[in-house]
């Protein structure tokens, strides 16, 4: 049986922008949160080192210094509208969340404390800067707490381990969404002025990934799939202190607090890399640094492929009370102990610059004329605003899903306000059940597990840290294979409660689809700028490459290419040192 629901505004995903959105949102209009996970799961959860904003508590800050470094940090292709924006809303977000309950750490004066983190200066690039507030290690878990707590009370509806499936577009315009109930298989159509697309990033398709499982693209895959675009995909951060083979992460905190990578050794070598702040340079050029080091024979161990992340120097009392979940992560995963020895650390895939494009406002881009689609939205990790460009700081995504779902959830307010509910056909849940249905049909050749392995050594191998085209066009081949396979497999699980092998199945697709726009765009920029490096073209090129790359898939399933010129303002860009 399928269900029937309305709202005004229909929010897709309960992580920090998901939340943010809803709260905004269901202050004025009815609003429901639609979320395959319970809330809390959500990945923001686990955001260990802080949320940036230039209060200027510990130590001079402006807003201003922190959206030169965003801008720079982003090798110079974030839209700087949509920084200023970022950086000045930063500090009333992280006083609203005080205000909301957030237990923040506090300075001797009772003050928000804040601590170091990579590519935030003080004075344009002088030195580093305490710009991150943060609860000990666990600040997303805070936020994620805090905002839920609030929506709550603002009596937003939450539509808990509902798995969104499809976007219902009625002329052009966004009329709702199709959501799959996982605790009875039904199908639920909801109706909405307004929807707003939260669902997080896509690391999964690596190997070594910090990201949670639950991290496969839904939300820009469903996009993708509709012939809408999708921004700068290129663009993947790998964040340097991943724990060796397993990836878990090992917070930027830890080097904000005085950690230090060392080679083989012993040798602090950021210092040959980023002269000014070492190991507090941005994540591409540290886990590029360390790939570098790894290749010329200086990693540590028996392979000689990771290096050391030194807690040693930094006294214990602050180890154990600023950063007690990661150094309790490295006794457990690998059994070493951080305050006496080096933690064995690799670059892991963390952070998805790209995703469906975005006006500041979080409306949709229907092309890379900026055009919009009517009554959609998108923000947090799934969005590109873009704020990030080509590389993002530590401690600003967090900022940005409160800066910009909020946004997102006051315009769908505004538009909800003024635009009358769309028609939806009665048909409109028939797709997804007849997709549904073909997937349960017949025999199942081969695991999907056995395909999602393949695709995330592939690209590991071949479009991570470093990539060329030999790399990325192997890569492409792989994906049109594995697709392929993909396309003839089954789900053998036929029940309708909590059928996980089903839902595993839908993502590993929007996997491959993340997989292929990032292979795809990547093999066009023949340049090297912030996350995307290119060894067969190393320098950064202003001159063709200052752009934003669109992806749209085609009618016949061929992804094609546009560009859209990034939105420049008081920096120019000029050769990135630290
Ligand atoms: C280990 C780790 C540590 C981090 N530390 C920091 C940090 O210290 N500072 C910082 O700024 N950033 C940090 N980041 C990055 C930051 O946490 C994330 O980018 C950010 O939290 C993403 O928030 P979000 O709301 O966009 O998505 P998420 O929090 O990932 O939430 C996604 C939501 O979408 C829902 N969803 C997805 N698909 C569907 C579907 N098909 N149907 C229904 N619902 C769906 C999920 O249920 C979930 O609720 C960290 C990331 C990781 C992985």
């Amino acid at each position: 049986m399928t269900r029937y629901h309305t709202y005004d505004a229909v929010i897709v995903g309960a992580g920090g922008a998901g939340l943010s959105a809803a709260l905004a949102a269901g202050k004025n209009v009815k609003t429901a949160v639609v979320s395959k996970l319970y809330p809390t799961r959500s990945h923001t959860g686990t955001a260990q080192g802080g949320m940036c904003a230039a209060l200027a508590n510990v130590e001079d800050d402006s807003w201003e210094w922190h959206a030169f470094d965003t801008v720079k940090g982003s090798d110079f292709l974030a839209d700087q509208d949509a920084v200023d924006i970022m950086c000045k809303e930063a500090v009333t977000a992280v006083l609203e969340l005080e205000r909301m309950g957030l237990p923040f750490n506090r300075t001797p004066e009772g003050r928000i404390d804040q601590r170091r983190f990579g590519g935030h200066t003080r004075d344009h690039g002088e030195a580093p800067v305490k710009r991150a507030c943060y609860a000990a290690d666990r600040t997303g878990h805070m936020i994620l707490q805090t905002l839920y707590q609030q929506c709550n009370k603002e009596g937003v509806e939450f539509f808990n381990e509902f798995f969104v499936l499809d976007l219902l577009m009625v002329e052009g315009t966004c009329a709702g969404i199709i959501a799959y109930e996982l605790a009875t298989g039904e199908l639920h159509v909801f109706r909405s002025r307004s929807v707003l697309f939260a669902t997080g990033g896509y690391g999964k398709m690596f190997k070594i990934t910090s990201n949670a499982h639950t991290l496969t693209g839904d939300g820009p895959g469903v996009v993708y799939r509709k012939g809408l675009p999708l921004e700068d995909m290129e663009f993947f951060q790998f964040h340097p202190t991943g724990l060796y083979r397993l990836g878990i992460l090992l917070s930027e905190a830890a080097r904000g607090e005085g950690g230090i990578l060392r080679n083989k050794d012993g040798e602090r070598f950021m210092e040959n890399y980023a002269p000014t702040i070492k190991d507090l340079a941005p994540r591409d050029m540290v886990s590029r640094a360390m790939f570098s080091e790894i290749k010329a024979g200086r990693g540590a161990g028996e392979d000689n492929d990771y290096l050391l992340l030194d807690l040693t120097e930094v006294d214990p009392e602050v180890v154990e009370k600023k950063l007690p979940d990661i150094t309790e992560f490295a006794r457990t995963y690998l059994d070493v102990e951080p305050l006496e020895e080096g933690v064995p650390v690799v670059p892991t895939a963390h952070y998805a610059m790209g995703g469906i494009p975005t006006t500041v406002d979080a409306e949709v881009l229907r092309d890379h004329r900026a055009e919009t689609v009517p009554g959609f939205y998108a923000a947090g990790e799934c969005a590109c605003v873009s704020v990030h460009g080509a590389n993002r700081l530590g401690t600003n995504s967090l900022l940005d899903i409160v800066v910009f779902g909020r946004r997102g959830g006051l315009a769908m307010t505004e538009y909800a306000s003024t635009h009358p509910l769309p028609d939806v056909p009665e048909d409109a849940h028939e797709h997804a059940e007849k997709w549904l249905a073909s997937l349960m049909e017949g025999d199942n050749p081969e695991p999907v597990a056995d395909i999602r392995e393949t695709l995330q050594q592939e690209m590991m191998d071949k479009a991570s840290v470093v990539r060329n085209e030999d790399s990325l066009t192997q890569a492409r081949d792989s994906i049109g294979k594995l697709a392929e396979r993909y396309a003839g497999t089954r789900v053998r699980d036929r029940s309708k409660v909590f059928n996980t092998e089903l839902t595993e199945h839908i993502e590993f697709g929007y996997l491959l689809d993340m997989a292929e726009a990032l292979v795809v765009s990547a093999l066009a920029r023949t340049e090297s700028r912030g996350g995307h490096y290119r060894d067969d073209h190393e320098m950064r090129e202003d001159e063709h490459w200052l752009k934003h790359t669109f992806i749209t898939k085609g009618d016949g399933g061929d992804p094609s290419l546009a560009y859209k010129d990034v939105t420049l303002g008081r920096y120019t860009p000029v050769e990135r040192k630290y």
